[in-house]
């Protein structure tokens, strides 16, 4: 490799490991995945401990490396001191070693918003679905996500006690996206996947509108997402406000990375640059492939209830 690498794979190589950190955090936090904690009182304090430190951790370690970067997080953290064996200085070389694609060869810290959600799957671990946890580092340039890690602290948890928990999976447009297996890629077969637990009956018409052949139900934006990068759903349909933009950033690039495509219900992208509204009011459609199959089937009521922004 000639010369220092470019700012962007220096951002994601220290993000990936930064992600790690935080997820051993929020393991270290919640007991090392034990499904028991979670039926003790005091789960919800525990949860909001272990978002705290991660996203704490994310964010002082990130600013201190790249200081003119803005970073977003989900949690509104106090100006106090960070504990140092909070910060993480470490990278991942093997994503350093990688080329950056020409066009992001030259970005800047100031062009660069970073969207962080330490703790994403709430509702889902106080329920005992551990592996629908993630840790989201989202990186966007020209209000696109354009790079995206996502830990997943517990994942292999059903494996039982001595599983190697955790993953880190991580994309860039223009590059693509490692850490995952890709399964059986779905061709004739609609699976929709969508949320647990903030269904009405405007989701769950929209979802039939797209004449799925099975549903499947995770919690979480990012686990959805995932599980289209990975070949398990072809579509991920959410016809509600409710969805946050640290939510989608990370997911979304990766997706965006392996060439699927993620919009409102209208069919309109999303904008990620620092001053936008946190919420993804016009609802999620996410895809692989065949985005205009999906849009095109979205109902009018649904179009009608849900303004783009
Ligand atoms: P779900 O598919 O239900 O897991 O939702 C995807 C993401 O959007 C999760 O991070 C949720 O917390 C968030 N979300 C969706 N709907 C709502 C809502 N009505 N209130 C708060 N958060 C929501
Ligand atoms: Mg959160």
């Amino acid at each position: 490799m000639s010369g220092s690498p470019a700012l962007l794979m220096r951002l994601v190589a220290s993000a990936f490991n930064v992600a790690e950190k935080a997820g051993a955090i929020v393991r270290t936090v919640l007991h090392s995945g034990e499904l028991g904690i979670v039926e003790k009182t005091g789960a919800n304090d525990l949860k909001t401990l272990a978002e705290r430190l991660a996203q704490q951790s994310i964010c002082a370690s990130l600013s201190r490396r790249f200081p003119k970067i803005t970073i977003i997080g989900e949690e509104e953290l106090p100006d106090e001191e960070i504990k140092e064996d909070l910060i993480e200085n470490g990278h991942s070389e093997e994503i350093l070693q990688k080329t950056c694609p020409a066009e992001y060869s030259g970005l800047k810290e100031e062009e660069l918003v970073v969207w962080v959600d330490a703790f994403e799957g709430t509702k889902e671990y106080l329920k005992g679905f551990l592996n629908n946890v993630t840790v989201l580092i989202g990186i966007a340039y020209e209000g696109r996500a354009i790079a995206g890690v996502i830990n997943q602290p517990f994942y292999n948890y059903q494996l039982g006690p001595g599983a190697d928990l955790g993953r880190t999976t991580w994309g860039m447009l223009g590059l693509g996206a490692f850490g995952f297996q890709l399964q059986e890629v779905l061709r004739d077969r609609r699976i929709v996947t969508t949320t647990c637990f903030h269904s009405n009956k405007v989701v769950m018409d929209c979802v039939d509108a797209m004449e799925p052949h099975e549903v499947i139900r995770v919690g979480g934006a990012s686990t959805k997402i995932i599980q289209l990068v990975e070949g398990k759903a072809s579509a991920y349909v959410f016809a509600s406000s409710g969805c946050k933009k640290w939510e989608t950033c990370a997911a979304e690039a990766i997706l965006n990375a392996v060439g699927g495509k993620l919009t409102d219900m209208h069919g309109n992208a999303y904008c990620y640059n620092a001053d936008v509204t946190h919420m993804n009011s016009a609802g999620i459609l996410a895809t692989l492939r065949n985005h205009e199959y999906y849009v095109n089937r979205v109902p009018q009521s649904v179009l009608q209830a849900l303004k783009s922004d």
